[in-house]
């Protein structure tokens, strides 16, 4: 006899069709599209819990709870209406404690020079998936929970001689509307890429059906490849942008989401009626996230605007009032990607000595702002964003595949301005933040090459740290993830090179940092293997098998 337990609730708002009876729960589920989905299966006789968990466009399944037997139950009742509550209600709590510690290599960033790798360490997390310890010194994770109060009876988990555990990755920049267009418009620079590709896709989310149909398929893409954390941009559709969240929340990644805001220099009717209309949907945005998750322990609003020359001064004005009355709320904008776009910010608002000059004149700056792009900065921005404590996405792909110009990433890191990686799709074709730490490498050695000076490159170490901390550092949550110091929030990768992957691993790797390399620069989404958000297991191969 077994309970049955919805690990995820609030996935039940897709069932069609559900039924709890006193001995037998029935279910039965159609998606807009193919959904991931886990249920803990508990089983009292023996206090176990399993996990059953997959990919599915439709579900019915029928599971016996109780003591009573099946032979018992009345198959002609009429099921009563299937709520969360019910679901809740019915089911008793897993016996075990909760907590968790692994045991085996694990590598993390601690600055901008040094990756840490424990090749044999535990690594303790809690019920609440907190990381209470990381302990270099035990030799087993018996020991670690002999050692280590309250973790006596948690479930261990060694890892394999090849498996290491790596922080959940940050993508800084991300357009979630776009993900159709993967791959598609580089023929053009950034002004014909909006006008062909991007606007009228963008715009077509005024359906908000598609954002359903794309944004499960989008967010489930991102958590395969790693991203635990991600600030996208929507579209201009208050509608659209709160599925985003809801969907966000709903498979556990942790995001920055906002509504972007569009009034002139877009195409295909990709822009909105009125500043008022604007700023009144970004608030309405601003408040559907902060009901749904009230402390923004996963998804957290943003201010939106979507760059200079698309917010004339009277909006623009209006989201830095938006801004203080919503604190603390993040901003997310882009800036200098272009000359042009340079140029034609600088039409629109006219009398400012810098792009990052107007911006902060809006009150727009500050250290819980996301700038995307940052290529053809003058010396006065960059004074105003070291100021301000701004934070940089560096889309590498991106500005590669639109011919955008190079980001002088040591140059913002010399004056001390916070820089992650983006991934920018779909200007960048690729949703894996490994990929972009190639892109940012390669980029960075462009410069070299391009002026003869060596200092331009960007170290290992530093691409793995661009990749988490300062990651989280740029999306103001560097107190919460990016490493895997205690306290913080278990945002993790069990990363798997001896699998069959593209990583050839073939035993000549001398240390593990080489392992590490191999993984970055030749791995995908089949090497992660398991990824939790705060603890809670999200995606990964491993949950297809
Ligand atoms: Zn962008």
């Amino acid at each position: 006899m077994r309970d049955v337990l919805l690990q995820h609730p609030a996935k039940v708002r897709d069932w069609r069709e559900a039924a709890i009876q006193p001995d037998r729960l029935t279910l039965s589920a159609q998606f807009y599209n193919e959904a991931f989905f886990s249920l803990l299966i508990y089983n009292p006789a023996t206090s176990e819990n399993s996990e059953v968990t997959g990919k599915m466009r439709c579900l019915s399944l029928s599971m016996f709870r109780g003591r009573a037997r099946a032979g018992s139950v009345d198959d002609s009742a009429s099921p009563p209406p299937y709520t969360v509550s019910d679901a809740r209600a019915a089911v008793p709590a897993p016996k075990t404690s909760g907590h968790r510690v692994f045991f085996g290599r694990i590598i993390h960033s601690k600055s901008l020079k040094e990756v840490e790798i424990l090749p044999q360490a535990s690594l303790g997390v809690d019920d609440k998936g907190r990381i209470r310890f990381l302990d270099g010194s035990v030799a087993s994770a018996a020991e670690a929970c002999a050692k280590h109060a309250g973790f006596a009876h948690a479930e261990t988990v060694t890892l394999k001689p090849l498996q290491f555990l790596f922080p959940g990755l940050i993508d800084t920049h991300m357009h979630a509307p776009q993900y159709p267009n993967l791959a598609l418009g580089m023929e053009g620079d950034l002004k014909e890429w909006c006008e062909n590709w991007t606007d009228p896709m963008e715009a077509s989310y005024a359906d908000t059906s598609k954002a359903h149909r794309v944004y499960r398929e989008m967010v489930q893409k991102e958590l395969e490849n790693g991203s635990t954390t991600v600030a996208y941009n929507s579209s201009i559709h208050p509608a659209a942008t709160n599925v985003l969240a809801d969907v966000c929340l709903e498979f556990g990644q942790r995001a920055v989401i906002g509504k972007l805001c569009i009034l002139v220099g877009s195409t295909h009717g990709n822009w909105e009626a009125s500043a008022e209309q604007s700023i009144t949907d970004e608030a309405q945005v601003v408040r559907h996230i902060r009901a749904i998750d009230p402390a923004g322990e996963l998804v957290m609003p943003c201010i939106q605007p979507r760059a200079g020359s698309y917010v004339p001064p009277h909006l623009m004005a209006g989201l830095g009032d938006l801004c203080r009355s919503s604190e603390p709320v993040r901003v997310q904008a882009h800036m200098c990607e272009t000359p042009l776009e340079v140029q034609n910010m600088h039409a629109l608002h006219a009398g400012f000595a810098s792009y990052a000059d107007m911006y902060d004149h809006h009150g727009l700056m500050g250290p819980r702002t996301i700038l995307a792009h940052c290529i053809h900065l003058t010396e006065r921005d960059m004074q105003v964003m070291a100021a301000r404590r701004v934070g940089v996405a560096h889309n590498a792909n991106s500005n590669t595949c639109l011919t955008d110009g190079w980001c002088r990433v040591r140059t913002l890191l010399d004056r001390g301005i916070k820089v992650g990686l983006g991934t920018d799709c779909s200007a960048g074709y690729s949703v894996s933040i490994l990929n972009a730490m190639r892109q940012a490498s390669n980029v960075s050695r462009h410069l070299t090459i391009h002026t003869g000076d060596p200092a331009w490159k960007l170290a290992f170490e530093e691409l793995v740290y661009l990749a988490t901390m300062g990651g989280a550092e740029v999306c103001a949550l560097d107190h919460k993830v990016g490493n895997f110091e205690v306290g913080k929030a278990f945002d993790a990768l069990l990363v798997d090179v001896g699998l069959d992957d593209n990583v050839n691993t073939n035993g000549f790797e001398h240390d593990d940092m080489a392992l590490l390399k191999k993984w970055v620069f030749m791995g995908d989404d089949r090497s992660i293997r398991k990824v939790w958000v705060g603890g809670r297991l999200v995606a990964g191969k491993d949950l297809k098998a």
